[in-house]
C-alpha cells in the first residue's frame, strides 16, 4: 500500500537514536522530507552520514528551549516548503522511586515531558495548519495506563501526556491537525544498552534482556526492535489514516500489564 507520504515533510525530534531515527528512516524510505534535531551534534551528523539523504535536514536543539525549536521548525518549514507531520519522541526515562525523588527531579521530568510536546506543537502549528494533511504522533509509554513504582515520575508524567493528547486533538481537529499517541513497551534502544551497561550484572545483552522481557511477563517474550515501534508511528503519520485522531497504539510485544 501507498502511505502516500511522499514529498511530504515530517519534523521528528530526537532523531538521532533508537526510535526516531528508526522513524527518520523509515519516512525516508516512504520518500517523505524529514527535519530532526538532538542535542548532540556529532550523534547526529552520525545519523545523517548513515542515512545520506538529500531529504534529511537535521538540526542541534533541545527541545526544552522553546525559541530554538521554532527556529528549528521555520527552517524545515522553509527549507522543504511547509510541514504536514511532526514526532514528539525526544526524551528519556528516569528511574527513581517515591523515596529517592527530589523535587528537582519532579521538575525537570515535568518540564521534559511538556515542553518536548508543547514546545515543538507551537512551533509547527503554523506549518501544520497550512497542511491538508496534519498529523501528530507523540511517542509515549504505556506506563501512561499503567505505573511502574521504579519509574514514579515518568510514570505520571506519562499519563499526562496521554491526557494531554486527547485534548490536543479535539482542540486541533477542526485545523485538520489529528493527533494521537503510540505507547511503547520495552524497545531495544540505547537507553537500554545504557541499563545493560549500568546493571553491570556479567550477563550478556541478549541474555539480559531475555531475562527483562520474562520479569515484565512480555507475552512475545522479547524487547521490540526500533523500526517496529517506527512502522506504528509512520503509519499514523500517513494520509491514509484520516479518520483516526484522539486514540493510542500500544506497541509493547502484549506486555502483561496491557493484556489485562
Ligand atoms: P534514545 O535514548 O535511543 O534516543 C533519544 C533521542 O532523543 C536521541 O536522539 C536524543 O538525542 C534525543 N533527546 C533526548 N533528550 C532530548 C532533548 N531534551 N532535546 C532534544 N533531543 C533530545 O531513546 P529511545 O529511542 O529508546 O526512546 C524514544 C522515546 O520513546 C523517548 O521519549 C523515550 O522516553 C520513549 N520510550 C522508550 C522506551 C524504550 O523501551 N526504548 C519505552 C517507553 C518510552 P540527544 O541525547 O543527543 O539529545
Amino acid at each position: 500500500m501507498d502511505l502516500g507520504l511522499a514529498d511530504r515533510t515530517v519534523l521528528v525530534t530526537g532523531g538521532s537514536s533508537g526510535v526516531g531515527r528508526a522513524t527518520v528512516r523509515a519516512l525516508l524510505d516512504e520518500g517523505a522530507n524529514v527535519a530532526t534535531c538532538g542535542r548532540d551534534a556529532a550523534r547526529l551528523a552520525d545519523t545523517a552520514a548513515s542515512l545520506d539523504s538529500d531529504r534529511l535536514l537535521t538540526g542541534v536543539c533541545d527541545v526544552r528551549d522553546a525559541d530554538a525549536v521554532r527556529a528549528f521548525a521555520r527552517h524545515a518549514a522553509g527549507t522543504f516548503g511547509g510541514l504536514d507531520g511532526l514526532v514528539n519522541n525526544a526524551g528519556q526515562s528516569r528511574m527513581k522511586r517515591l523515596s529517592d525523588t527530589t523535587a528537582e527531579d519532579w521538575r525537570d521530568e515535568l518540564e521534559l515531558k511538556f515542553a518536548g510536546v508543547l514546545n515543538p506543537l507551537h512551533a509547527a502549528r503554523p506549518h501544520l495548519n497550512a497542511s491538508d494533511a496534519a498529523s501528530v504522533v507523540n511517542v509515549n509509554a504505556v506506563l501512561a495506563k499503567q505505573p511502574e513504582p521504579r519509574l514514579i515520575t515518568t510514570s505520571a508524567a506519562r499519563a499526562g501526556l496521554l491526557n494531554l493528547a486527547k485534548s490536543l486533538a479535539r482542540e486541533l481537529a477542526p485545523d485538520g491537525i489529528r493527533v494521537n499517541s503510540v505507547c511503547l513497551g520495552l524497545i531495544d534502544t540505547g537507553q537500554w544498552a545504557r541499563r545493560h551497561a549500568a546493571a553491570d550484572s556479567g550477563m550478556t545483552y541478549q541474555d539480559w534482556q531475555a531475562e527483562v522481557a520474562a520479569d515484565r511477563g512480555i507475552a512475545l517474550g522479547r524487547l521490540g526492535r526500533a523500526e517496529e515501534a517506527a512502522y506504528a508511528i509512520v503509519a499514523l503519520l500517513s494520509p491514509r489514516a484520516s479518520y483516526i485522531t484522539g486514540t493510542s497504539v500500544d506497541v509493547c510485544g502484549g506486555v502483561g500489564r496491557s493484556l489485562l
